[in-house]
């Protein structure tokens, strides 16, 4: 019998092979006919088509976490994949709680600098400050200002920012982005793709860990891949954190960006050119600096407020090594709504990425139409507040339902490709693990080709849910249709992805369209299930490349992996 829970009635993915199991509660017979490709492409991408139109409606609300659309989210994808035969991946629960804190200024934080810099830059144009932390008000007294070049910290390239400084106290200054990137220089970190260490997440980070009171990174839009709006929107408005015990005492007290002109400003005050600052800080050995007599002093109040919302979890139990498992990932959540706002004030999320959710579905049915169910258990994540800052991912890898280290891999999408069959695919953090040759592998039967990211340099990589898995060292894969159209070529692919992000991506036109040509998407789900049906059934346990910068973690757990 095929390996679907009978007398469950779901709507049906490969019409041509399970006609019958949607009206009848018998067990369909063996015998029913593999579907043709192009059948089975057409009926994912009208599966896609059914689930991203509804959770994109206006009904949902724009999925924002701890709403009354998050949970008709967290409530429809629970019946889906009851429907469709998946059993709940968290025990006997289909859910994991997400325990988050709200934080909110409730003024305008201040920055006052003294001594050769006699100034206090306006918030959001000219800086932005705020604090994680839990308690209130949090106040940074006459600290020592210091220049700490791009603030890394890579005993592995032998890179340390801090070597020569004791940032106790202090407030440093920062570069976005790494050395790489701003030399152009391939044999430094990885040349013009960003790294890790080139990301805001992993400076403020090591800021703390090198117990410094303030941070302050100097935007500027090329190498930080967005522009000054996109720092001001994000970081002037409620930031969510995971709640933790410790109330955040782990983060540096403050934590903010500076605009360029206001970098410019300082550096001049203590007798120094910025662009001589930062040439010299993608100088190996480079020293950090103390801009001279100048201090800052900064204060934040806020208001902290918990809240909780929910990642959903189905699963596939493995029939002879279940603690292994394969985990697809989609990010359920978006913006939401603007209460009070004029016009359409729904964040609809459409592409992103209700698409991406609905392929999660559509996976799940494909694994279970397989004739036997897998070896390895297959995990289908839904994350929650993955906008907040891959939080719901987070949490899930803080605390696993299933173990790290032997979690096989993880494959994650976001936001898929809604302009119809395209001859490429690319990944993103090209050339990271061993789960790219399973790609290449998949990728011959749809005669594609895979293709390296355009713009490695704004750190896509670092910007979903699949890094919270490779933070822990689990081989992980984020790929997207490409742009080179089977219908429209090269130019017209390149065109409907511009507009997308200049038009709807984070914005409220980001709706669903009757007309979208998903078989696309549909192909790229094929090859998901591809790559995980055939880990789901082998012994193999695909790497990271070498060089790569989670190989050592992974590494560090092997022996359980014999
Ligand atoms: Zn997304």
């Amino acid at each position: 019998m095929k390996y679907r829970l009978p007398g469950i009635p779901g709507f049906c993915l490969i019409l041509a092979a399970c006609g019958d199991s949607a009206t009848n509660s018998a067990p369909v017979v063996e015998s029913a006919p593999a579907p043709e490709p192009a059948t089975t492409r057409d009926a994912i991408a009208g599966v896609l088509h059914e689930h991203t139109s509804i959770l994109a409606s206006d009904e949902f609300e724009g999925r924002a976490p701890a709403t009354r659309g998050g949970q008709l989210t967290i409530d429809y994808l629970t019946e889906q994949f009851a429907a469709v035969g998946a059993g709940p991946g968290n025990g006997d629960s289909y859910t994991q709680q997400v325990d988050v804190v709200e934080i909110t200024a409730t003024t305008d934080p201040v920055l006052q600098f003294s001594g050769s810099f006699d100034a206090s830059p306006a918030y959001k144009t000219e800086m932005v400050i705020g604090s994680r932390r839990h308690d209130s008000p949090i106040v940074v007294d006459d600290s020592e200002v210091v220049f700490v070049g791009y603030g890394i910290n890579a005993p592995e390239r032998g890179w340390n920012d801090y070597a020569n400084i004791d940032a106790a106290g202090k407030t440093v200054i920062v570069l976005v982005n790494d050395p790489g990137y701003a030399t152009g220089d391939p044999e430094l970190f990885n040349g013009n793709a960003m790294t890790w260490y080139g990301r805001w997440v992993y400076k403020f980070e090591e800021a703390a860990r090198q117990g410094a009171a303030g941070i302050l990174i100097v935007h500027e839009t090329g190498p930080a891949g967005y522009g000054w709006d996109v720092v001001d929107n994000s970081w002037s408005g409620p930031q969510i954190t995971l709640a933790a015990e410790n109330g955040n005492s782990h983060l540096a007290p403050i934590e903010g960006w500076l605009t360029l002109e206001t970098a410019n400003a300082l550096f001049a005050a203590a007798g120094m050119d910025y662009e001589e600052m930062k040439a010299q800080a993608a100088v190996p050995g480079f020293s950090a600096v103390p801009l001279g007599d100048i201090r800052a002093s900064m204060s934040v109040e806020t208001a902290a407020r918990g809240s909780s919302s929910q990642n959903v979890i189905a699963a596939i139990p493995g029939s002879t090594r279940p603690d292994e498992s394969i985990i697809y990932t989609a990010h359920w959540d978006h913006l939401g709504m603007v209460a009070d706002m004029e016009g359409d004030n729904i964040w609809n999320g459409a592409v992103d990425n209700a698409t991406g959710t609905g392929a999660l579905l559509a996976l799940a049915e494909l694994h279970l139409e397989q004739p036997a169910p897998p070896e390895r258990t297959v995990v289908f994540l839904a994350v929650t507040a993955e906008e907040s800052g891959l939080l719901g991912s987070q949490w899930y890898v803080e605390n696993p339902v299933y173990p790290i280290e032997t979690t096989v891999a993880n494959i994650n999408m976001d936001a898929l490709n809604t302009w119809g069959r395209v001859r490429d695919i690319v990944v993103i953090g090209h050339g990271s693990s061993e789960l790219e040759d399973y790609l290449a592998d998949a990728v011959v039967s749809q005669d594609r080709t895979i293709v390296p990211e355009p713009t490695p340099e704004r750190g896509f990589y670092y910007r979903s849910d699949h890094f919270n898995f490779a933070r822990a060292g689990v081989p992980s894969l984020y790929a997207e249709g490409g742009t080179d159209s089977r219908e429209n070529g090269n130019d017209w692919g390149v065109e409907q992805s511009e507009d997308y992000v200049a038009n709807r991506y984070h914005a409220p036109g980001d709706e669903y369209d009757p007309d979208w040509d998903l078989t696309g998407a549909a192909e790229d789900v094929l090859l998901y299930f591809e790559i995980g049906n055939r880990l789901a059934n082998e012994t193999n346990w695909p790497e990271w490349y070498e060089g790569n910068e989670f190989k050592e973690t992974r590494d560090a757990s092997a022996a359980a992996r014999d």
